[in-house]
């Protein structure tokens, strides 16, 4: 069992978007896990490349949902 491996600070990652952890990257089989520092149990990536953009998706705070309303006319 191999201690997961902390990403540089100079990536970019979204924290976990459950506890707002860090994530790490774990390995598993030879394989890397993109998973949350704190609890397994959150969302990790699929085992495969170190994939910190599929991880940042899913964990990418929904952004405020605006309906367009453009074309409501006012005055
Ligand atoms: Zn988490």
């Amino acid at each position: 069992m191999s201690e997961p491996i902390k990403i540089q600070v100079s990536i970019f990652c979204e924290p976990c978007i459950i506890c707002g952890s860090r994530p790490v990257i774990a390995q598993a089989k030879g394989k890397f896990i993109v998973r949350c520092g704190a609890n397994p149990n959150h969302y990790q990536t699929p085992p495969g490349m170190v994939d910190i953009a599929n991880w940042n998706k899913h964990n990418r705070r929904e952004p405020d949902f605006t309906p367009n309303i453009g074309h409501l006319k006012q005055g």
